[in-house]
């Protein structure tokens, strides 16, 4: 049986890359960028005063000077003026620094009466106080922001300064999420004693969307072969990404495979060496889209949700790669080293500053009320069977 890091390996290389397109700023947030943003100016494009106060030239102060007659007043948004030798400007924060002036005293140090502004007795000044060079943070020409970047309301700052209305960002791809099963009742609707609410739809859809993937649809099926081809059918040439959960295990409703084989979907993999999740299916479609078969049980089809379908479509939207995250397993684990185990743990840190992995025991995969409690899950190599208390381990958050 394939192994996690061959079937996400395999994953990973069916995946196509999406188109870029351009957005409106007001629009980008949480998209990944596909372009490198260049600095239009200088930052401070000036010499920019960072206090209310008076600017004066060090010199004066120097030879003895503390009272400086009031020349003029400068605000934010005004030309530069001149200062004259021996007077102050009264400036304010943001405004660009007078030509002549090299030191900012600010309003609270100073006394201003008939015209002059006096300082406070033995208030020691400094040359070039309270100015913020101009392209000290930056100079026009550097490169702010990289391709791949999954973009932050700091990143739309960014964008914003260097005067662009719209930024080049990976197109989201259109998703159908898929739930198979006869016995499946949506919220809302009447329930008999042997069905079950269908929560794995909502629940994918919810996971998607909190990794930044809204463009997203829900459809249920019931696990009749001809339903199945002729609606899976429908949304496999609707859609890059396909995300089904329940039918693919070894029970006799279990068509799903097999109706995506009629599809022209090809298999890439079906069954991996992983609990929760071992009868998960992958293959592509006849265009290249992505078609995950996600074993119904809710804590296998979240897992497998987060450990694949969310790495593959941040490859496909030609994200930043994030570097592995780690965590010391808080207590004991000991199972059965046959299969690599998905362990839901909850995080807390403890007084030296390490993260460290609680693991939150499931009820059978089935059990997805335990998930409410658990921050994501650590992943345990196949190789072992017992992990104790302190065990560095691969950490994956929900
Ligand atoms: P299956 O993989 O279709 O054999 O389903 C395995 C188990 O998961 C069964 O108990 C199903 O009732 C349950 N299940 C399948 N799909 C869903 C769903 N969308 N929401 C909640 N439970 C589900
Ligand atoms: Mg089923």
């Amino acid at each position: 049986m394939l192994t996690t890091a061959a079937a996400l390996e395999a994953v990973l290389a069916a995946m196509p890359e999406f188109p870029a397109e351009s957005v409106d700023v007001a629009d980008l947030v949480g998209r990944v960028l596909r372009e490198t943003v260049v600095a239009e100016r200088d930052q401070p494009p000036f010499d920019r005063v960072m206090m209310d106060g008076i600017a004066v030239a060090y010199a004066d102060y120097a030879d003895g000077t503390r009272s400086f007659p009031i020349q003029a007043t400068q605000a934010a948004g005004d030309p530069a003026l001149t200062l004259e030798p021996g007077k102050a400007i009264e400036i304010m924060t943001g405004a660009s620094l007078p030509e002549h002036a090299d030191c900012i005293i600010p309003v609270e140090r100073i006394h201003v009466e008939d015209g002059t502004a006096r300082l406070e007795d033995g208030y020691d000044a400094g040359q070039q106080q309270f100015i913020h060079p101009r392209a000290s943070d930056h100079a026009a020409g550097a490169e702010l922001l990289w391709p791949g970047k999954r973009i932050s309301p700091m990143d739309i700052a960014v964008i914003a300064s260097c005067g662009l209305t719209t930024a080049r960002v990976s197109r989201e791809p259109v998703i159908r999420v898929i739930s198979t099963g006869n016995e499946l009742v949506p919220a809302g609707e009447p329930i008999e004693a042997h069905q079950i609410r269908m929560s794995n739809g909502p629940a994918i859809q919810a996971l998607l969307g909190t990794h930044g993937y809204n463009n997203c649809t829900h459809d249920h099926i019931a696990d009749e072969p001809e339903l199945l081809r002729e609606r899976i059918g429908a949304h496999v040439g609707a859609a890059d990404i396909l995300v089904l959960s329940g039918g693919v295990s070894m029970g006799k409703a279990d068509y799903v495979p097999e109706v995506l084989k009629e599809l022209g979907v090809e298999r890439v993999f079906h069954k991996v060496s992983q609990r929760p999740g071992k009868p998960m299916w992958f293959g592509t479609g006849p265009d290249g889209q992505a078609v995950f078969a996600l074993p119904g049980n809710p804590v296998s089809a979240l897992v497998c949700c987060r450990q694949y379908v969310i790495p593959a479509l941040e490859k496909a939207a030609a994200a930043a790669p994030v570097p592995p995250e780690f965590a010391s397993l808080a207590g004991d684990v000991t199972f059965k080293p046959d299969l690599t185990c998905f362990q839901p743990v909850k995080l807390i840190s403890n007084a030296a500053g390490q993260v460290l992995a609680m693991p939150v025991k499931t009820n059978t995969s089935g059990d997805f009320t335990a998930l409410s409690a658990t921050d994501g899950y650590v992943e345990l190599a196949q190789e072992q069977s017992q992990f104790p208390a302190g065990t560095p381990v691969f950490l994956h958050r929900w």
